[in-house]
């Protein structure tokens, strides 16, 4: 071998530890996340509505006890004054998605303009906040013409995220035991869950019912996941 390849062969050999080393770490700090996901049996717990000043805390403290990540669909127009608790979402590991600026329907499907000037408003508080780009959304009630406009969402770079089960809190008076038997009831039968649950003032019975869904789940043998 000639003489003046040895530099470049030790470059490419520091470059093979380091890579090393960073996968290693990644490694470390994530495996039972990525392992878990592989599952069949998956379960995705999404908050939509947040942040709040009464309830987000309460199920951030939950999730991390049971060392869980979920998904949060932000309404950014209640972020003013509550910012260290929308950056505590994401600095323990969650995922934050847009749900709207105001979540007033009218104005948000007034116009296809409308709906992507308002993700797009949403989606400018929570980088401005948190440094994170959102690539997920979730349509405020429902969605009006979801389905076409789910195209335009997702030209402009968003993966929207619909669920298939629910815990009942958007019924008002529902109790924490008929929450978590109405998440229960709904995701009977299916492999992947995608939980509808909801984080705000008028909700503080999912925070009481988290522990028990979460039980649930687990004992259903169900991996716990976010996008
Ligand atoms: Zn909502």
């Amino acid at each position: 071998m000639q003489k003046k390849y040895v530099p470049l062969l030790l470059f490419f050999a520091l470059l093979l530890v380091f890579a090393a080393h960073l996968g290693a770490r990644l490694a470390l700090s994530e495996p039972a996340f990525s392992l878990a996901c592989a599952q069949e049996k998956r379960v995705y717990l999404t908050f939509d509505d947040g942040p709040s000043t009464v309830v987000t805390n309460s199920i951030l403290d939950t999730l991390r006890r049971e060392q869980i990540r979920a998904t949060f669909f932000i309404v950014s127009d209640r972020v003013a004054g509550r910012e260290e608790t929308l950056g505590r979402i994401a600095r323990e590991g969650h995922t934050l998605g847009v749900h709207s600026a105001t979540h007033r329907y009218e104005e948000i499907y007034a116009s296809d303009e409308a709906l992507l000037a308002d993700a797009e408003t949403c989606a400018g508080v929570i980088r401005r906040v948190t440094g994170v780009t959102p690539h997920l959304y979730r349509f405020p009630g429902g969605g009006w013409d979801a389905a076409r406009r789910s195209v335009l969402l997702e030209k402009k770079g968003y993966r929207v995220v619909r669920w298939n089960a629910e815990c009942g809190d958007a019924t008002a008076g529902a109790t924490a035991d008929e929450l978590v038997e109405t998440a229960i009831e709904t995701s009977r039968g299916k492999n992947t869950v995608v939980l509808l649950m909801h984080d705000s003032a008028y909700r503080k019975t999912t925070a009481e019912a988290l522990p028990r869904i979460i039980e649930y789940f687990r004992g259903q043998g169900y991996a716990f996941c976010a996008y």
